[in-house]
């Protein structure tokens, strides 16, 4: 069991999160709704199993969007700090591959990481 210990916030810090250990998977995903969401050219996310995220504060702050539109056709829950508007986290329990895991949107970690992603999804959609 890795001891790695994440640190992650939204812009305005209500939302504060620590992870323990690493992820499970990074996924590059390029599809429209990721770009949507992010504001970017494609959306960098880590999976975690939820039982390693601790809310330190704001998870009441949370905004949920539910996106049924996604193009792998099930409903991803993408969730938004409602003060200052950071994309922090989405769920998608109707997936099987990613029941059970929360998907930490990886620009609101702290500090010095380095992501490699080890999958890219919807590359047919990439604008990078
Ligand atoms: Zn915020
Ligand atoms: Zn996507």
């Amino acid at each position: 069991m890795s001891s790695s210990i994440f640190t992650g916030s939204c812009l305005c810090s209500t939302i504060r999160y620590t992870i323990r250990g690493e992820p499970t998977i990074a996924v590059m995903c390029h599809c429209s709704n990721c770009k949507k969401t992010s504001g970017s050219a494609f959306q960098a996310n880590l999976l975690f199993k939820h039982e390693q995220l601790t809310f330190l504060s704001g998870e009441l702050k949370l905004t949920d969007c539910l996106d049924t539109t996604t193009a792998s056709g099930s409903t991803r829950t993408r969730s938004f700090c409602s003060v200052c508007g950071s994309n922090v986290l989405a769920t998608n329990e109707s997936s099987p591959y990613v029941r059970g895991y929360v998907i930490i949107m990886t620009g609101c970690l702290d500090g010095d990481f380095t992501f490699e992603p080890s999958v890219e999804y919807f590359c047919k959609d990439r604008c990078v």
